[in-house]
């Protein structure tokens, strides 16, 4: 008997070569009928004998393409048509309706050999691409996903091109950006002045300009990169020099292949995974003792954040440098705070002063993506920066939230528009702080809508009057969600994790708003989506000059002192900082002048960093914290005494003692590294206390840990098995990032909640 059905799956299935699979599929089990894209997905329409109709749909889920994901799959049966074949149509524009977007993905290993091999006809073409690899978010200006939506438009494909982009059996059938030498985009070098070089070689030239010293822009998948040999120290610090303001943030590094980066860096076997995963994120590895790449590449740091090359034209780069060196520095192509540039005219402009050439193409991004940066902790993948090869893939929530549209915090921002359950969380935007990174931040929201064909409901923002996104949210003409800072830290990992108890949250991080107007950062709730309870925090000191005392953590320090000591600061700290300068801030604290009240983890951390004399100044966000971290003994057990007391119904933490210890253990001469090991394993203890406390109360015994601390690795893989061995049920960050990164999910679920429950 013949059967007909027509089957509609959702999820990544377009660009990823999953018409093809149906294609060859069907064809196999001598069905008839038809597929394609619609606005939404794949339809697959199948008739034929009943015994193939159920082998087919019994198959066809289990060994899609590698890009490809289903989320859904919707079967109803239909009428037969008596069809006579099997073939793939012309895609379907349905309004409202939406689909999936794939991220660019690195180079695979078909196209990878095809480019190095001699006789092949894209011999050493740095666009070469496939069904399995290539860009997609950055090139897509609209849906369904065809050519003629993406840049890839201007270029008109060879009938060589064109013959394996229409045959179904080929890797490249309805692979958009499908080129080759003959008809599709090229490279170009250029000099400072916007004059172009001659050369037969463009890619040879710039590589053999590396190893002379130079510093280049390169054009990328989602913008320009700076690089440099990341073995001369000269170079690196001219590009320091040059991109201004940044003085020790890290540079990441790119490497030919994972037996070079073995070279110099430790790599565990989920690191590995990572760095060789189709995303091709930057991963942060630890250093070995006798590596060769520069220290200026990132001072004061036991790590070193290294990718391996995700397109073409990066292998063709690293292909050619001599052993010596292993690595380029590859770091954003931006200057300062801004946005990463991504337009030629505009690179040269913005990046004329940096770079000394410009290896450019004539691909157009149309979305910029900066790299993904991602760490292994507790053996498990944890993203930093969620963007390159992560974005758009939606986070699968567990209930449906409507369409609401969340602008996420000020720094490290991303945003997230949700509709049905799932939540589209943005690439990397940056820190909001200038008319560069907003304008990106406004054409990126218009962007996701539009992809995504959402129209929010409401907008979520953070609670902080001053962010320049709640301030956005504030002048457009929706409804306002405002919510808590940490609460939404906390809903961003039960999201991710499909928890929807109520749970202990631990936020730690440097600042989020409070309900109370004072600025919060090591906070215990009892949360759930629907709001929270706040059960315990480090107690408030003074945070003398404001925002200013995150740039300057000696204010924090002195703040903390003089909270122990009073005005008899002991004399080595008064030496340090000049009797003028103490006393300007014990002025300040005195008069509560411009000294708001903080429980932030991250001033403490400062604090300490800076009494220990490691840091008084922070060039960028967090060091004075890393450069702690970065010299803790990891052999030392012990900790330093604190105290918990009550106040209310809260429970409050007061490092007195702690202070205490650590000036003692100064004065008694014992190394710094261990009296940083001590400070983590204070950090440790109390936060284990106050969850023991809480688990008291409440019987509640799931604790969701978020907040930028537990980035540090020192602190988060003792304190998740501390907590585990302890009976609880710990839940963290994986898919989107423990920093403020991940607020925009966390407001977008709470957000959603409420409207649901109303
Ligand atoms: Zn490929
Ligand atoms: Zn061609
Ligand atoms: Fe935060």
């Amino acid at each position: 008997m013949n059967k007909s059905l027509r089957i509609t799956v959702k999820g990544i299935v377009q660009g990823v070569g999953f018409r093809p699979y149906i294609y060859r599929l069907a064809n196999n089990f001598s069905l008839c009928g038809c597929v394609y894209n619609t606005s939404s997905g794949v339809v697959i329409e199948v008739e034929g004998d009943e015994n193939g109709v159920l082998g087919f749909i019994k198959s066809f889920p289990a060994s899609v393409p590698p890009l490809a994901k289903i989320d859904n799959i919707e079967i109803e049966s239909c009428s037969l048509e008596k069809r006579t074949q099997f073939e793939i149509i012309d895609s379907l524009p349905e309004k409202g309706r939406f689909v999936s977007i794939s991220p660019d993905m690195g180079i695979c290993r078909d196209c990878l050999s095809e480019m190095l091999s001699p006789s092949d006809r894209r011999y050493r073409y740095p666009f070469i691409n496939c069904v399995n690899c290539g860009p997609r978010f950055t090139i897509i200006q609209d849906i369904p996903y065809d050519r003629d939506k993406t840049t890839m438009r201007k270029f008109r494909m060879c009938p060589i091109c064109r013959k394996e982009y229409e045959s179904p059996s080929n890797r490249r059938y309805h692979a958009q950006p499908n080129a080759c030498h003959k008809c599709g985009p090229s490279v170009c070098l250029l000099d400072n002045d916007d004059s172009e070089i001659e050369s037969i070689d463009p890619i040879q030239q710039a590589s053999n300009l590396l190893q002379q010293s130079n510093i280049i822009a390169i054009k990328g998948i989602g913008g320009f990169h700076l690089a440099c040999d990341a073995t001369n120290d000269m170079v690196v610090q001219e590009l320091r020099k040059r991109k201004g303001r940044e003085e020790d943030k890290p540079f990441a590094i790119m490497s030919f292949d994972l037996a070079t980066v073995k070279k110099y860096c430790k790599v565990n076997d989920e690191a590995e995974r990572l760095l060789t995963a189709p995303s091709k994120p930057i991963v942060l590895l630890e250093k070995m003792p006798n590596c060769s790449i520069s220290t200026y590449v990132a001072p004061n740091n036991n790590y070193l954040g290294v990718m391996l090359p995700y397109t073409p034209l990066h292998y063709l780069l690293l292909l050619s440098l001599k052993p010596e060196i292993p690595a380029l520095v590859m770091t954003s192509g931006n200057f300062s705070d801004e946005p990463l540039t991504k337009d030629n005219d505009e690179a040269i402009k913005r990046l004329g002063k940096i770079a000394d050439y410009f290896l450019m193409h004539n691909r157009d991004i149309h979305s910029r993506c900066d790299d993904s940066l991602t760490s292994v902790i507790n053996s498990k993948k944890t993203i930093i920066r969620r963007s390159r090869g992560y974005a758009p893939l939606p986070i699968v929530l567990k209930l449906s939230v409507g369409q609401i549209l969340a602008v996420g915090a000020e720094f490290k921002n991303t945003f997230c528009l949700t509709r049905d359950n799932y939540a589209f969380c943005s690439q990397h935007i940056g820190d909001l702080k200038n008319y560069e990174t907003l304008k990106y931040f406004k054409e990126s929201i218009e962007r996701f809508k539009r992809l995504f064909r959402i129209e929010p409901e409401i907008i979520a923002h953070d609670l902080h009057p001053d962010y320049l996104s709640t301030k956005f949210a504030q002048e457009s003409s929706y409804p306002l969600f405002p919510i808590q800072h940490h609460h939404a830290h906390i809903a961003s990992c039960m999201a991710e994790n499909g928890v929807d108890e109520k749970v202990i949250g631990v936020a730690m991080d440097g600042t989020g708003y409070g309900t109370d107007g004072n600025v919060w950062g090591c906070e215990f709730l009892l949360t759930d989506y629907s709001g929270f309870e706040r059960a315990g925090h480090l107690k408030y000191l003074p945070l003398p000059g404001g925002d200013k005392a995150t740039e300057e953590p000696y204010r924090m320090a002195i703040s903390y002192l003089y909270s122990v000591f009073g005005e008899a600061i002991p004399s080595r700290f008064l030496k340090r900082w000049g009797d003028e300068k103490t006393l300007f801030i014990i002025k300040m604290l005195k008069q509560g002048l411009n000294s708001p009240l903080t429980s932030s983890a991250g001033r403490l951390f400062d604090a300490i960093a800076s009494i220990l004399g490691l840091r008084d100044k922070v060039n960028y966000e967090a060091q004075s914290a890393i450069e702690l971290e970065m010299i803790a003994d990891e052999h030392e057990k012990s900790g330093y005494g604190f105290e918990i007391y009550g106040e209310g119904d809260t429970l409050i933490i007061n490092p007195t003692k702690t202070i205490f210890d650590i000036v003692g253990d100064m004065d008694s001469g014992v190394h710094l590294s261990v009296i940083s090991a001590r400070f983590h394993n204070t950090v440790l203890g109390w936060t284990l206390e106050i969850c023991r406390r809480m688990r008291d109360k409440t019987g509640i015994n799931k604790v969701a840990l978020s907040g930028g601390v537990f980035q540090n690795h020192y602190l988060s893989e003792r304190i998740n098995p501390h907590l585990e061995e302890e009976g609880f049920m710990v839940i963290s960050h994986a898919e989107v990032p423990t920093n403020d990164g991940g607020i925009s999910l966390g407001q977008a679920v709470i957000a959603g909640n409420r409207v649901i429950s109303k």
